[in-house]
């Protein structure tokens, strides 16, 4: 079911008229079909290979969330092992769907539920159109769509750079899924050569970097990465960026209570970030184990001191707390509430 090749799927077309291949890719992507069976343009008998050789349903298991605002799946690889997607449904209509790009994840962060499971493997680029397509599916039934897709779920993107740029080219295909490369986000901690190559692509897609720490004292601790990739190296290769791209980065940066969140932090934060297409997002930690979130007071006096200082800053509030479909807690477990 999962993650046939490609190139597979076009070779069930050599034999046919080059126009049946568009018609598939419209039945697929833009129809959004779950069975091969439905795709009407297509004859029977290739419809019938296509459901053999290439099957397209979808398996999971679906979690919601109280408030109904954010929906998680555990979905089930060929292999068995297992991965978490997320849909968040904003107020203002848009659906953000936050994808895996690894199975587990090895870098280990300190206050994150995924890097505690280990790392498994590398997602085939399908593996990852299908996470999409999954809720693309879900969402056409309430007559909504996919507005935006952030990689920010298990796994680091750049650790499997060549297929998460592989899927976002097939999501971003006018004959594929055709959503607007601005609606695309790939969050790194800060994964240097990947931060390089991908200002060399002719993608406009969004860059956000999980900083969280304004020192690489703190930052070592809780993301054990910073010791090959430290914070001055980070920005070197953000600056760069931005100035091959003209595009702005997002620096992400997680609340946590009693560590990263005094004054002193802010204004140290605050002399890293003050640049022209630097923008801080400050996340309320979700809890995972050990720490705390810090208080919405605290968060509070920490976004005035960036303000002040002359940061641009955005706060972004908790999804899907209840189903552990946060930032940070998917563990691909099966079998909870
Ligand atoms: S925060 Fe990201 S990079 Fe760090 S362990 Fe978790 S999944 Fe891996």
């Amino acid at each position: 079911m999962f993650s046939m090749d490609l190139i597979q799927f076009q070779r069930l077309f050599n034999k046919e008229p080059r126009y049946r291949l568009e018609q598939a890719k419209k039945a697929l992507f833009h129809d959004l079909i779950q069975n091969w069976q439905e795709a009407a343009t297509l004859p029977l008998s290739l419809r019938e290979e296509l459901n053999k050789k290439w099957p397209i349903e979808i398996s999971a298991k679906t979690f919601v969330s109280k408030d109904k605002n954010t929906t998680k799946v555990l979905l089930t690889l060929k292999d068995g092992l297992k991965i978490e997607t997320v849909l968040m449904c904003h107020k203002d209509k848009r659906n953000t769907i936050c994808v895996s790009s690894q199975v587990g994840c090895y870098l280990n962060c300190s206050f994150c539920a995924t890097g505690k499971i280990g790392f498994e493997r590398n997602l085939e680029v399908w593996e990852i159109v299908e996470q999409v397509l999954f809720f693309a599916r879900y969402l056409k039934k309430i007559k909504e769509k996919v507005t935006n897709i952030v990689f920010m779920g298990m796994g680091e993107p750049f650790l499997n750079y060549q297929n998460v740029i592989g899927a976002i080219k097939i999501l971003n295909d006018k004959e594929g899924f055709n959503l607007g490369a601005r609606h695309f986000s790939i969050s790194t901690v800060g994964i240097v050569d990947g931060i390089e190559k991908l200002a060399k692509e002719e993608l406009q897609i969004n860059l956000a970097i999980s900083l969280h720490a304004p020192n690489d004292e703190l930052r070592s601790k809780l993301m054990p990465i910073n010791k090959k990739y430290p914070i001055k190296k980070i920005l070197n290769a953000a600056d760069d960026y931005i100035k091959k791209t003209r595009r702005r980065v997002m620096f992400e940066y997680i609340m946590i209570k009693n560590l990263n969140d005094s004054e002193e932090h802010a204004k140290t934060l605050a002399g890293l970030m003050k640049k022209p297409l630097y923008f801080v997002n400050l996340i309320s930690y979700n809890p995972t184990g050990i720490f705390k979130p810090s208080f919405s007071l605290r968060i509070k006096k920490f976004k005035e001191i960036l303000e002040k200082k002359g940061v641009m800053v955005t706060q972004r509030y908790r999804f899907g707390e209840d189903i552990e479909a946060a930032c940070g807690q998917l563990v691909a477990k099966d079998g909870r509430k």
